[in-house]
This record gives C-alpha cells, structure tokens and sequence, in this order.
C-alpha cells in the first residue's frame, strides 16, 4: 500500500533540490521537525534550505542547524520538492508562501485539525501528538539512520509539544518514539534546559508584568490578559519572550481557557489555551485562525478594544457550549 509517507519518501528521492517551510512564529516541534528532515535529505545528497518567515526564536537556537535556518525573502527557485511543515494552508508560511506554492511537488506535513489539504503530497494525522511523530517516520521511510542530532531535533518537538509529556494529546506511541529517540542519543533533560529553563530575565519580568494584569471572569473558567510595546519596553523583553504566558494563565485553579492578547503595531495576535473539554480551536476558527484543541491562535486587525470585546464574547460562548456538551 502507498502510504503518505512513503509517497511522501518517493517525491522526496526523486528531488535535487528541497526547500522546507516553516509556520509563521516557529515553535519546537516545527523547527525541529523541520531540521530533522534537512539533516536527512542532507545525508541522501540532496540540496536543502529551511526557511522561517519569523526567524527562530532563542531559545530554540541550540538545535542542531538552527543557525542555518534562512529569513531571506528571496530564495531562488522553484524548488523541485517543498515541504510545509505544520503549516495548515499556505499563508501560514508568512512571505515564503509563494516559494511553497510554486515548487514542483508541494509537500503538505502537519497533525493541525484544521489543515486546508492544500498540495500534491498530504499527510495529516490530528492524533499524532507532535509532527515530529510523522518526521520520524518519514525520515526512516527515507532510509535515512536517526543520529544524535536528528534524535535531539525529533526530540524537542515531541517534549515541546506535549508540553513534556503532560497534554492529553499524549498517546503510548509518544513514549514509544521518546524511548527510541533517547536510545539515539537524545538528551531530554538537556533540552528541557535549553527550551524551560535558560529563560533571558526580562522575559521573566514580562511574565510578571502580564500575570499582574490577568482578569477572572465566567465564574473563574475564563483568564485573559495583554502585552503591549510598553510592557516589553519596561520589562526589557521582545515579542518571543511572551511565549509560557499563556500556559500560566491556565494554570490557575478553574481555568478552563486562557487568552493572551499581543498587542502590536497593525495587528493583535491571539494566543488560546484550553483544557476540560473547551476548544481553543473552535474559538480560533471563528476568527479566520486555527490549532488544536488545547493550544490555538489567530490574528486579528483592528483596534483592541473590539478584538477585546469579540473575543471574550466568543470565548464566554464555547465555556457554556462546553458545558452543555
Ligand atoms: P500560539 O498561541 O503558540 O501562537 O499557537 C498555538 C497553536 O495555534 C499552534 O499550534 C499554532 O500553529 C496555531 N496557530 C496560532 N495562530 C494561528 C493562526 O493564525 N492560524 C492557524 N491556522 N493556526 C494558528
Ligand atoms: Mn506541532
């Protein structure tokens, strides 16, 4: 039987050229995942360049061949093979979109519930816990020996993304791939240093700052707070730094869906976490975004005060839906 991956595979051995596509504001189990499959394709002789709209984030620059990851608009091209990693359509590719787009064979690998189907090759598994879980399996239907620096890419994905074994989404073939990554060489308590507890302090300040601003509301159920240009000015901090605040929020006894609101120049982005049978996504889909279950986002244009509004009527909505489901 052609399975995905091993269609994937075949596209994949057939190619020269390969460019692979980050989402927009990368997290660890896209860039990992991502610098995964390049160290792969490398070992197979291929020619490789991983792009990221937004760059990679600090605390992700340990992974092997993060420092090779290319923000540059133009990339030459058409690729023979692209692969967007977790990119649920093509704009979620931010300016390297049409370099997706206009490749030869798109490749579309992503475990998000709302991905568009968009290109040739499509893999999409919403169970698999992180879409490192689909790398691996590529990368061995490739042929290609999982090193340490593989392992250690694959492995940042699968903790980053379950947030280190604790969400729901954690299924035994989680614990399956840990073991064989860690068998690999894979350190997960170095990376767990690296990624939770090499925090720069003005993004401890910052979460400081955004903790003391959090609002209660729907009887407890619901936590929501802002970041704004003079809150990272006060706290020393950039836009990445805002990354745990949100998982915070839910944290609190009650809570049962959190929201941050990042306030920038033209846009607000949105961050939703929810756990207890509350669906971030739902919310996110609402306003043109998308995700998971647990963890969603969008971005909205307009002034803040009725992003605000909007969405805390729309969150107040899926917690009394949740309730009667
Ligand atoms: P975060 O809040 O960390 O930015 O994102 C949480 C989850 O929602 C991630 O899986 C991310 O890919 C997804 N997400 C965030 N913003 C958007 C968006 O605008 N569109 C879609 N489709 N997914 C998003
Ligand atoms: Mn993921």
């Amino acid at each position: 039987m052609l399975t995905p991956a091993k269609a994937i595979a075949d596209g994949l051995r057939a190619a020269q050229t390969v460019l692979i596509v980050n989402h927009e504001n990368p997290d660890g189990d896209c860039l990992g995942s991502s610098l995964a499959l390049a160290l792969a394709l490398e070992s197979l002789g291929k020619q490789v360049t991983v792009a990221s709209t937004d760059g990679v984030p600090a605390m992700y620059g340990f992974l092997p061949g993060a420092d090779r990851i290319t923000e540059r608009a133009d990339l030459g091209g058409p690729f023979d093979v692209a692969v967007g990693v977790e990119c649920s359509d093509v704009h979620r590719a931010g300016k390297f979109a049409g370099a997706l787009s206009a490749a030869r064979v798109v490749v579309n690998i992503d475990h998000h519930l709302d991905n568009s189907g968009y290109g040739d090759l499509v893999w999409s598994d919403p169970e698999a816990s992180a879409v490192a879980e689909l790398f691996y399996r590529l990368i061995l239907e490739l042929g290609c020996e999982v090193d340490e620096r593989i392992a250690t890419c694959l492995m940042t994905g699968l903790l980053t993304d379950t947030g280190s074994f604790r969400y729901a989404s954690v299924r035994p073939d989680s614990y399956l791939l840990a073991a064989e990554l860690v068998r690999r060489g894979a350190q997960p308590h170095r990376i767990y240093e690296r990624v939770y507890e090499s925090r720069p302090p003005a993004a401890v300040r910052l979460l400081g700052l955004a903790l003391a601003r959090m609002v209660l509301s729907g009887d407890g159920a619901l936590a929501w707070t802002v970041v704004d240009e003079p809150m990272l000015q006060a706290a020393g901090a950039r836009w990445e730094d805002t990354e745990n605040i949100v998982g915070t929020l839910r944290s609190v006894a009650g809570v049962r869906l959190a929201v941050l609101f990042k306030v920038q120049a033209q846009e607000v982005k949105v961050s939703l976490r929810a756990r207890d049978g509350v669906r971030a996504n739902d919310v996110a889909l609402r306003f043109g975004g998308g995700g998971h279950v647990g963890a969603a986002g969008f971005t909205a244009r307009g002034p803040f005060d009725s992003v605000l509004a909007q969405t805390l009527q729309a969150a107040e909505e899926e917690l009394r839906r949740a309730a009667d489901r």
